[in-house]
């Protein structure tokens, strides 16, 4: 027996729902789903990383990445970056992605990698080569915490290819201090560029506080 395709947000049936290009792309989200994640590409420079974000972290896609991540709702790993995967591919596809590390625990707990997983149906080689070694509390932390950061984690240099550009991914920049500290274990001349599903709004207006200031003065 065929089983109807539901919305795995809101359960609503997808067949009523989707718009035709949803319907070919097999979107697991409903329109009023996919409407509500809202693409927003920005890159900003946060010291001598240059991010880049595509969806806007506002309510709807905090509860998101909650439900996916904290929820352990391993289905949703496909509805974050699907409507920009194309353009990662067309943008990054001579390059390796270096994956921001979970805690064991957290990997344990949860089953599955997350940021692995979303950034999976790009089909850029993804290189997990990151590994916490201890916690250290981000929520807090200025861009000055870096440092602490990265004595929290280690590198293992045998699995990065050579010859291939290094782009470092993360699921969202709260601080942007884990991707600099990334960055800095691995040194900057070898890695400028960083991406993530969604960047901080308060990240955000600090870049543009930063830019409005240097045009200024
Ligand atoms: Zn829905």
């Amino acid at each position: 027996m065929q089983t109807t395709q539901r919305c795995l947000l809101c359960q609503v049936k997808l067949n009523d729902t989707q718009s035709l290009i949803q319907y070919i792309v097999k979107d697991c989200l409903c329109a009023v789903c996919r409407r509500s994640l809202k693409i927003k590409r920005k890159t900003i420079q946060i010291h001598d990383l240059k991010l880049t974000g595509f969806y806007e972290y506002d309510a709807f896609f905090s509860d998101c990445l909650i439900q996916y991540k904290e929820c352990m709702d391993e289905a949703l790993q496909d509805m974050f970056l699907s409507e920009v995967k194309d353009w990662i591919f067309l943008h990054y596809y001579h390059c390796v992605f270096l994956c921001a590390p979970s805690s064991e625990e957290a990997l344990a707990k949860r089953g599955f990698h997350h940021v692995k997983k979303m950034f999976e149906q790009c089909g850029i080689p993804i290189v997990e080569c990151f590994k916490k070694i201890e916690d250290v509390n981000q929520k807090t932390g200025s861009l000055s915490k870096r440092k602490e950061i990265a004595k929290s984690m280690i590198v293992d240099e045998t699995m990065i290819p050579k010859g291939k550009k290094l782009i470092l991914i993360d699921d969202i920049a709260t601080t942007g201090s884990t991707l600099l500290a990334m960055q800095e274990l691995l040194g900057k001349d070898r890695v400028k560029e960083a991406l993530c599903t969604a960047i901080h709004p308060k990240l955000l207006s600090d870049f543009d506080k930063r830019r409005i200031h240097r045009r200024i003065y």
